[in-house]
């Protein structure tokens, strides 16, 4: 529990919330504000404030609660596709400094938006990068 915190208050049942599904360390409740209609939101009960935090255990069982609370919620909305989308840090439009993944149902022609121009690489750049980043990964 991390003080200020509304995720952890939602899952201390400090702050009431509409749950889709919970277990020994998730709760998955119905967005606030919803980009459409059956927007979700997976937290966890342990706090991290972002995924550079959270621990390789909790990291193993996330997307196993993901895939079956997406399946759900495509099976139940018939939406035509359905994004997962998951913010870390304010430059990438974090709000909530408690690690959450969102499930976002999508329809042809609604007005959701989650879209990027495109850079591109100069000579050998992506391997460079990619060299520097492989050295990092532990
Ligand atoms: P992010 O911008 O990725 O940090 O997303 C935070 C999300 O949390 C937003 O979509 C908010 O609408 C949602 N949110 C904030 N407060 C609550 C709350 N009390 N109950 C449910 N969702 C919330
Ligand atoms: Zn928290």
């Amino acid at each position: 529990m991390s003080n200020n915190c509304i995720f952890c208050k939602i899952i201390g049942n400090e702050i009431s919330s509409v749950s889709l599904y919970e277990d020994d360390d998730f709760k998955v409740i119905m967005d606030i504000s919803p980009a459409a209609k059956g927007h979700a939101v997976l937290i966890p009960k342990k706090h991290f404030a972002n995924l550079f935090e959270m621990d390789e255990n909790t990291a193993s069982k996330v997307f196993v609660v993901v895939a079956k609370v997406a399946k759900a919620i495509k099976e139940e909305l018939n939406c035509d596709g359905l994004n997962i989308l998951q913010n870390n840090g304010e430059a990438a439009g974090q709000t909530v400094f408690h690690f959450h993944i969102h499930f976002i149902p999508r329809y042809y022609k609604d007005s959701v938006d989650i879209t990027w121009g495109h850079d591109r690489y100069g000579e050998g750049e992506a391997e460079s990068i990619a060299e520097a980043i492989r050295a990092r990964i532990v």
